[in-house]
């Protein structure tokens, strides 16, 4: 059985990702939500709160854990017995960093795959940054993230 780790920054996790890792959640034993310290993104939850609201949300999902990193992603993949690296695809424009990332990490450990699954369509346009931009403006974003994080979102912003 094969167990997957699906890296990402999760500022704030929206209904795109949890429909992946619903998706992998059937596909693999147990799916490790590895979610990026990433200072160079500067984002608007600190690490703990993402992997909290992350954790809480996919809650019901029993062969899934959520865990926070810092170190280099293949290693983090190795620690967690993990042999597979996933990750998403909405459009055209996602695929050349994704290319390039998943060269790097074939390169740096050629025994792990990465992996990717489509969006499911409905969520093609979702990202975690327009998320951000269209609650700062005041929009309704019922539709792209749970309510919980709803709240964490209206308490970050104020
Ligand atoms: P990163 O900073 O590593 O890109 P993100 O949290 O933005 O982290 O995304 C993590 C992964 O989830 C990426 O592979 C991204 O393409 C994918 N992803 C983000 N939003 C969606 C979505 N709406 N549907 C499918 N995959 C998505």
């Amino acid at each position: 059985m094969v167990n997957a780790v699906y890296p990402g920054t999760f500022d704030p996790i929206t209904n795109g990702h949890i429909d992946l890792v619903e998706r992998a959640a059937k596909m693999f034993a147990h799916v490790t939500v590895a979610v990026a310290s990433n200072t160079s993104k500067q984002p608007l939850f600190s690490m703990d709160e993402r992997v909290d609201m992350a954790a809480n949300v996919l809650s019901n999902l029993h062969n899934v854990s959520v865990v926070g990193f810092d170190n280099l992603l293949v290693d983090f993949t190795k620690t967690h017995n993990a042999s597979v690296i996933l990750r998403g695809l909405r459009a055209v424009s996602d695929f050349e960093y994704e290319f390039q990332l998943a060269g790097m990490n074939r390169s740096l450990a050629p025994d792990i795959e990465t992996i990717f699954l489509t969006t499911a369509e409905q969520y093609a346009y979702l990202s975690s940054s327009l998320v951000k931009e269209v609650a700062r403006l005041g929009g309704n974003i019922t539709k792209f993230v749970p309510e919980q994080v709803i709240a964490e979102i209206d308490q970050k912003l104020g």
